[in-house]
């Protein structure tokens, strides 16, 4: 662009910046937040159960049951691809139980380990980027090193993982959203989880964190399938690798669903043995609840083209504002997920902060740059997370209409500055 146009550009996106500033906008892009709309199908979950009595007839106001109702069991087994007594349904959060599970690892080990983790003076995960902050957060919080790798279309770079784990005993495990990554949307490959399954790794307790939060969250009619790990990892003599998650939260209610864990039987029985001590069993009404609202695996897929229905047009929408106002420049790229909760906006290196920042100023709240890489450190400034699930429409379009305005205005003051 030449001096001219450029300032010409900038011009221009002041005064539609100053116009963004005085519409007093109080909008909100941060997190991946079911909407009231989503929330609305599943208010049918208050009127049950119907009966306190599960399928063996076993009365689930009780205490017991520790792995969960069998029913529920069932049927998210068929949903995930695994056996039923691989599955563990339990609480609300699935990132709970990913929680428990490291805390078990650091003070008794692994099942397949000979000592806890904590232990060893250095523990390290390898986590793909962009991901998940919580995740994150959550190992900085126990003091758990982390090492990035890549994430490609189809997973996380596998070369570099089994490149990684082979050289360092340090390196007890890795983080993974197979399915319709946070934040990138990508989708992890039969090829690539097979890979992973069966790498040799220095660390002989090395564990996979497969969490498939948003294995059945599709945003088309093409239903991706999640790669099947617990056969994959089985089948490579590592039966004990991998450790799946799922949950409820963004098919019923975020915060009363129902969790699930998925392993070998021995991890099963593993974890179950450490749960055990501090619970008697979990809240077995809810399970009935979600058991007799869903009536199949089937009714959850059916249930899931609902929540398609409503939030599709509104990733639609972010990449239609995105493509009109910023096509005909080159400092954006994004994604068009085919599932899951997330736009991943790449912006022009070292402007993300910047346009953050600008946003904040005209009231929109967007997810702080950097969030999806571990201490918070995008080391190239340009990754920016877009969760338009919650707002209404209206919301997302002028939102994202902002968005474009920060971008470019960002670009082009860099662009002057250079
Ligand atoms: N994992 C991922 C990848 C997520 O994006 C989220 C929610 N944002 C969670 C886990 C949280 O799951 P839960 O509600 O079951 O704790």
């Amino acid at each position: 662009m030449s001096r001219t146009d450029l300032a010409a550009l900038i011009k221009e996106q002041q005064a539609a910046y100053a116009d963004l500033q005085a519409r007093g906008l109080k909008l909100d892009l941060t997190r991946g937040k079911p909407s009231s709309a989503q929330l609305d199908l599943s208010d049918e979950l208050l009127n049950l159960p119907r009966g306190f009595k599960d399928g063996s007839g076993t009365d689930v106001r009780n205490y017991g049951g520790l792995a969960g109702l069998t029913e529920l069991r069932e049927m998210f087994a068929e949903l995930l691809w695994v056996e039923p007594e691989q599955v563990v349904a339990g609480g609300n959060s699935s990132l709970t139980m990913m929680r428990d599970c490291l805390i078990y690892l650091l003070l008794f080990g692994a099942r397949d380990g000979d000592r806890a983790w904590g232990k060893e003076d250095t523990i390290k995960f390898i986590c793909p980027v962009p991901g998940y902050d919580r995740h994150f957060t959550l190992l900085e919080s126990l003091g758990i090193e982390m090492v990035t790798v890549p994430m490609h279309d189809d997973g996380p770079d596998a070369e570099a993982v089994a490149a990684l784990v082979k050289a360092d005993r340090s390196i007890k495990g890795m983080w993974i959203v197979p399915t319709y990554a946070n934040p990138a949307g990508s989708i992890c490959s039969q090829e690539v989880a097979a890979r992973l399954a069966s790498m040799e790794t220095a660390a002989h307790d090395f564990k996979i964190f497969w969490d498939n939060a948003y294995a059945l969250h599709h945003l088309t009619e093409e239903e991706a399938k999640s790669a099947d790990i617990l056969t994959l990892a089985a089948a490579a003599g590592h039966p004990d690798r991998p450790i799946m998650f799922a949950s409820t939260s963004k098919i019923t209610f975020a915060g009363a669903g129902v969790a699930f864990l998925a392993a070998s039987e021995a991890n099963v029985a593993w974890y179950l043995g450490h749960l055990g001590k501090g619970s008697i069993g979990p809240d077995k009404v809810n399970h009935l609840r979600h058991v007799q609202f869903f009536g199949s695996a089937q009714g959850v897929r059916d249930h899931m083209a609902k929540h398609r229905e409503i939030i599709a047009p509104k990733f639609a929408e972010v990449d239609r504002v995105l493509s009109e106002r910023l096509g005909g420049y080159d400092v954006a790229t994004w994604n068009k997920p085919q599932g899951g909760y997330f736009v991943n906006l790449d912006v022009v290196p070292g402007t993300a902060s910047r346009v953050v920042a600008l946003a904040k100023e005209a009231g929109i709240a967007l997810t702080p740059a950097g969030s999806s890489f571990p201490y918070g450190d995008d080391p190239d400034d340009a990754n920016i997370r877009l969760a338009p699930t919650m707002p209404p429409l209206e919301e997302v379009t002028a939102a994202m209409e902002a968005v474009a305005t920060c971008v470019l205005l960002a670009a082009a003051e860099q662009a002057q500055g250079d």
